[in-house]
């Protein structure tokens, strides 16, 4: 017979060995998501104090995406160059606002009824939030660095706003831990059936998530006196960690300089490309003021060609040398994540 694995478990082998990507998904899984039996702290999965795990439970272990991978399905791989067509949006919105006009398409054409994202209430501290209008997914857009359990967010759209369908936007990490959570939900090792809820995944091109503590609180506001309140847009592009307050650049430093603030769990990362979701999106590769979109599923091509019908984007295929550094840069991730993984087993 299989043995049982609990949060102890999980603990022991996956968020003390520095390989939890704080995807939220153990949390999501609970069984007893109900009385809040996990949560997070310091940028942790922790259980209640004093509480004990059921007998015959092991749900959070089996969805771990750091325990065991989901399979990855052949899927599409066509490369575009994107911009919204909604004013108020690029005016509001980073690298031309594409994630939130795929977003604002996805509500207004029933394809979800809420949407799961990160929103920033001041302080640059990413909170998940379900979004159900234009202007909450305005408030919510731009790039955040920072680690949000998002999956956390599923059932919140489904608990305590009673949604049927959502759109969920998160790091590859987190497309990947959805990903597993329909793999086990397929089986029969699932405490809560979420497989019918996120209709949309949209990932986001990522090359690594910091520490709160370390990145903001450290390093921005005490290293270099910055005031967070202040910070409008922190944003990566071509290696360089750029932060501004309007129009003005309070600060640009080399990705390479913030390695100690990574989280440990992005170290061994493999993805970046968002290789589980739909369709996923990035500032690589295009011109200024306009993402890449790649899309990954049949429905993913479907979202990004009704969006473009309906007159939310424009879209043209990434030039050629647009398509090969993304390419390289998602062999390089996944080269490093691999090699950072065999240190790690020395
Ligand atoms: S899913 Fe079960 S084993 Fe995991 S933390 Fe919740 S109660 Fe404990
Ligand atoms: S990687 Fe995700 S599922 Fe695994 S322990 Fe961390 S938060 Fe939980
Ligand atoms: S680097 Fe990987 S593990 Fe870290 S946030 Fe990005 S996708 Fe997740």
């Amino acid at each position: 017979m299989e043995e049982k694995k609990y949060f102890s478990d999980l603990k022991r082998e996956v968020i003390e060995t520095g390989k939890c990507t704080l995807c939220g998904g153990c949390i999501a899984t609970c069984k007893l998501l109900d009385i809040g039996y996990l949560s997070v702290s310091e940028e942790e999965p922790v259980i209640g104090e004093g509480l004990q795990c059921p007998a015959d439970c092991g749900y959070c272990y089996s969805q771990c995406p750091r325990v065991e991978k989901p399979e990855l399905q052949e899927g599409l791989e066509e490369i575009y160059e994107v911009v919204s067509k909604d004013e108020e949006i690029l005016k509001a919105c980073q690298d031309g606002g594409v994630v939130t006009s795929l977003l604002v398409y996805a509500l207004s054409d029933a394809v979800a009824e809420g949407c799961i994202t990160v929103v920033d209430k001041g302080d640059w501290k990413p909170e998940v939030q379900v979004a159900m209008d234009k202007q909450s997914l305005i408030n919510s857009a731009g790039s955040k660095y920072t680690p949000a359990a998002t999956l956390m967010g599923i059932p919140e759209a489904i608990v305590n706003y009673g949604l049927w369908s959502s759109a969920l936007v998160g790091t590859p990490c987190q497309m990947e831990a959805y990903e597993q959570m329909l793999a086990v939900g397929r089986g029969t090792h699932n405490a809560h059936n979420f497989s019918t809820n996120v209709q949309l995944r949209i990932g986001l091109f990522c090359q690594g998530c910091y520490s709160y503590e370390k990145l903001m609180k450290d390093y921005l506001e005490r290293q270099h006196g910055i005031n967070l309140t202040e910070v409008t847009k922190l944003d990566i592009r071509d290696d360089v960690l750029h932060v501004y307050a309007g129009d003005k650049e309070l600060l640009s430093v080399e990705i390479s300089e913030l390695e100690d603030y990574k989280r440990d769990g992005c170290k061994i990362c493999e993805d970046f490309i968002g290789l589980f979701s739909d369709l996923s999106v990035g500032n690589v590769g295009v011109p200024a003021g306009k993402s890449a979109v790649i899309i990954h599923t049949n429905f993913g091509k479907e979202v990004l060609e009704y969006a473009i019908a309906r007159g939310f984007i424009e879209a043209k295929p990434i030039d050629q040398s647009g398509a090969v550094l993304i390419h390289r840069l998602q062999n390089e991730k996944k080269e490093a994540g691999i090699a950072e993984q065999e240190r790690r087993k020395k």
